[in-house]
């Protein structure tokens, strides 16, 4: 399948590695999220390549997708993490990552969870505000230790993606405006709980140009020279994620690619010797999932034809979210002519729709694969009408491991009382 080299058709039939989707179907019942480790591996591979030679480290965002199978992959293979919360660095620690090689970003981490995680002794906090120095100096006082941060610079420039996953622009919630990041410097290198070891940006998700990371490059590498002028010496520095993956026919640059043309203007500006972060979430995993879903119904309409699958939003948010694209294809192929449908889920939303006028050729019980569902689906999935939470399993090769059960509404109803 375009833009997934690991999903394949072999007699009709849809393949993630070795294993038949409907093979797993019939066993694990839908929807069913099947990952691809191959994908995973190759993908953090590329960016491997990109930073050969340098001292660097890639830490694994883990919003896009913190099931624990999957994090073990990425923690097996020498990963590092990027948590944005209390939960997330639990996950982290429960597939037995290293603390020095987490870093924790967001905008509103409390004092619990910054207790939590100097506890842990992750190794970077990347702080958003200047009012969160002054917070995670006290914490950090009053455990005794002395915090490492960097401090996110917001470079404003636009990552020409959809607004909800812009963050670099002036706009936006995230970072610290480029005008005051020397300041916000000085300022952390006065308080006696941090210690500054770094500087981070982020501008975004789903990325598909390398201008945007190229024009923040130059203001990130601007503002290490003011600060480093200011006498405040910086160990890292962290470039973030955001590269996007080929949903529907996008050709973002591969990692290598885009980070040889990164680091020459690293090299350029004399900082090569620096330790290198980046922070990839979406691009590690995303092309590795599909959904897999059975179709409850067709229901043929004056103006619309509907296909009414049995995954829905609360299992693949995207499309209500974003008005993301995702591709759906059937797992097996039928020799009958294609309709147009929408293809709905069964929550009471007019919101709730996975793919908009997609031509197939489909009948009641048929199963359909959504593909490029492995980043922000399962781990933005919810309970919303009272759904269980899909399954999980992760292929390698001719095996497949089931990563997560699906949720019963036993499950839902334990943490409830009347
Ligand atoms: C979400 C996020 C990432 C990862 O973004 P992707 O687009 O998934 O690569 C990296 N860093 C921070 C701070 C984030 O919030």
């Amino acid at each position: 399948m375009p833009g997934h080299p690991h999903v394949a058709r072999r007699d009709g039939n849809l393949y993630v590695e070795g294993v038949s989707l409907d093979a797993l179907a019939r066993e694990h019942g839908t929807p069913l999220f099947v990952y691809s480790r191959q994908w995973m591996l190759d993908a953090l591979a590329a960016y491997q390549r990109g930073f050969a030679g340098r001292n660097a480290l890639i830490c694994y965002a883990m919003k896009a997708n913190s099931s624990l199978g999957v994090l073990r992959v990425f923690a097996e293979a020498g990963c590092g993490f990027d948590i944005v919360s209390g939960g997330e660095l639990s996950r982290a620690l429960a597939v037995g990552a290293d603390p020095a090689r987490i870093i924790f970003s967001g905008v509103g981490k409390t004092p619990a969870e910054m207790k939590q995680a100097l506890a842990a002794g992750i190794g970077c906090f990347n702080v958003e505000s200047e009012a969160e120095l002054d917070v995670l100096n006290e914490v950090a006082l009053a455990a005794g230790q002395r915090a490492r941060i960097s401090i996110r610079i917001n470079p404003n420039v636009d990552p020409k993606t959809h607004p909800y996953i812009s963050t670099g622009l002036k706009g936006n919630k995230f970072g610290v405006a480029h005008d005051r990041a020397v300041a916000a410097y000085k300022h952390a290198a006065r308080l006696p709980g941090l210690e500054v070891v770094g500087i981070d940006c982020h501008i975004g998700s789903q990325i598909t140009d390398a201008g945007p990371y190229l024009d923040a490059m130059d203001k990130v590498l601007d503002l290490v020279e003011a600060i480093e002028a200011a006498g405040i010496r910086l160990h890292h520095i962290d470039f973030g994620g955001g590269l996007g993956i080929d949903y529907n026919g996008d050709k973002p640059p591969a990692a290598d690619a885009l980070w040889k043309q990164l680091l020459a203007r690293v090299d350029a500006r004399g900082f090569g010797d620096r330790q290198l972060m980046i922070e990839p979430g979406r691009s590690m995993v995303g092309n590795a999932g599909v959904c897999v879903t059975e179709v409850i119904h067709t229901k043929p309409g004056e103006d619309k034809n509907f296909c009414i699958i049995d995954a829905a939003m609360n299992d693949l948010p995207r499309p209500a979210m974003y008005q993301a694209f995702h591709a759906i294809v059937p797992v097996s192929e039928r020799a009958t002519d294609a309709t147009i449908y929408d293809v709905v889920g069964p929550v009471c939303e007019s919101g709730d729709w996975i793919g908009r006028d997609r031509a197939l050729a489909v009948e009641a019980g048929d199963l359909l694969a959504v593909l490029s569902a492995g980043a922000y689906c399962m781990s933005m999935a919810s309970n919303y009408n009272t759904r269980g939470r899909a399954a999980e399993m992760l292929v390698s090769g001719d095996s497949a491991r089931l990563i997560r059960r699906r949720e019963t509404v036993q499950d839902q109803l334990l943490s409830e009382q009347v």
